[in-house]
């Protein structure tokens, strides 16, 4: 037994609920389950309950076993105090409040069908990585799009809280916020962190300041990233640049060694060195990295306006003095996806949480569905199982799904597993 099982069986009132008698037995209607508290104190708020002819408004706390109330120490907690019903699987001794008074007790396991807990422990003992395999083909489509629903909100929120930590560090600046989260994002996980703390040691500000030159952009970024080598005229000229901004801006102190970067087993397209250029020429075209990405309401414009291309000399070499095989026609499309689906998705849905204006998760989300789904071997396991995925909202909604629920054996949490638990 788990307090998850008896959590679900309070959700869901998945016992008898006809002649309902507390442990001293007071008859007890249920009046409102009350809502479930994923954080710090008691499991239920909000319920309503009637005791004989008494209403009572408060909290529900779940246990196993009634005496685990005192074992987690809830006696001395305040938190606990407005607890109205404690719902127990196991009824093995009274427990009182502080002020003396005994808390109305509801024991499940005389009312619960045998049979349900039976199922839940043939589903999560399964040995299969997604537990429930052989019985999804029979689940409603409805549980399955609800489930993979509350599995991409849930990778959103998540997604949103590295937004919200920049955010704090940045003091509140969203545009600082969301040129550090697209900087990071040019490094294409690989580079991820090394090019968002080449971004938090130049301010945009700085940048921002010779937004009109290009050549002043590249040698601040360059030499910061401390990637910069005089091996040719265009370096030379680079490192004189730097060399002055360096020395304006207080910048020495801050600058990256090379070997924060990583530059093995990378393609020579995607070499940090060509993916800084490309973030130069985005820094000189966008006034406002914020304003583009949420007051733009066409994902086509947003793709436009990161489908750029690098400065001459990075369409010709991948490194100072290293030449590359074949011209460099600026981001591709699929990185320019990248960009998006890990850039802009995420600030809309962080934004929205912090403004509370829904409309802005909406096109987050409607955003994820004009996205082709990427190719996976989770991907393929769900598509093997039957799961239609076709976008980017369906494949992060089923990555989520089975990195956070099924492999956790989250299945109660889960509409497909309380389907199957029903049948
Ligand atoms: S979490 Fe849901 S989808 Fe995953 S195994 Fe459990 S019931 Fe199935």
């Amino acid at each position: 037994m788990t307090e998850s099982f008896i959590n679900y069986l309070w959700q869901f009132q998945q016992f008898d609920k006809s002649l309902l008698r507390t442990t001293r037995q007071e008859s007890l209607r249920i009046l409102k389950t009350g809502i479930l508290n994923t954080d710090a104190g008691p499991d239920f708020s909000q319920a309503r309950v009637q005791i004989e002819e008494i209403e009572w408004a408060g909290n529900i706390e779940i246990h196993i076993r009634a005496s685990d109330w005192n074992n987690h120490n809830h006696q001395t907690d305040a938190s606990y105090n407005n607890v109205i019903l404690h719902v127990v699987w196991e009824y093995d001794k009274p427990i009182v409040r502080a002020d003396g008074s005994e808390i109305p007790t509801l024991e499940l396991k005389p009312i619960t069908d045998g049979s349900l807990l039976h199922k839940y422990q043939a589903l999560v003992d399964n040995k299969n990585v997604i537990p429930c395999a052989a019985q999804f083909g029979g689940v409603s489509d409805l549980s399955k799009i609800a489930t993979l629903d509350k599995a991409l909100t849930k990778r959103l929120i998540q997604k949103a809280k590295l937004i919200e930590t920049l955010l704090a560090e940045n003091n509140g600046d969203w545009e600082e916020t969301t040129y550090q989260l697209l900087a990071r994002n040019f490094g294409f996980k690989l580079n991820s962190e090394a090019f968002l703390r080449l971004a938090q040691h130049i301010p945009l500000k700085v940048l921002q300041k010779h937004r009109d030159n290009i050549t002043q952009i590249e040698a601040i970024l360059f030499g910061q990233s401390g990637l910069l080598v005089d091996v040719d005229d265009y370096s030379k000229k680079l490192v004189q640049e730097y060399d002055f901004f360096a020395v304006k801006f207080s910048l020495k102190d801050t600058r990256l060694e090379p070997h924060e970067w990583k530059l093995l087993r990378t393609r020579p397209a995607n070499f940090p060195t060509i993916r800084i250029a490309q973030l130069a020429r985005l820094i000189t075209l966008q006034k406002s990295f914020f304003s583009l990405f949420t007051q733009t309401e066409s994902i086509d414009d947003l793709r436009k306006a990161l489908q750029v291309r690098q400065s001459e000399y990075w369409q010709e070499h991948y490194h100072f003095g290293k030449k590359l095989g074949k011209k460099s026609n600026g981001l591709g499309k699929d990185s320019v996806d990248n960009l998006l689906i890990n850039t802009v998705i995420p600030l809309l849905a962080c934004y929205a949480q912090k403004t509370d204006n829904l409309a802005y998760m909406d096109r987050a989300l409607a955003f994820l569905e004009s996205f082709p789904a990427e190719s996976n071997h989770i991907i393929d396991m769900w598509k093997n199982m039957g799961l239609s995925i076709t976008t980017a909202y369906d494949a992060q909604a089923s990555i989520e799904l089975y990195n956070n629920f099924c492999t956790q054996k989250k299945c109660l949490q889960c509409n497909v597993g309380i389907e199957l638990l029903k049948k």
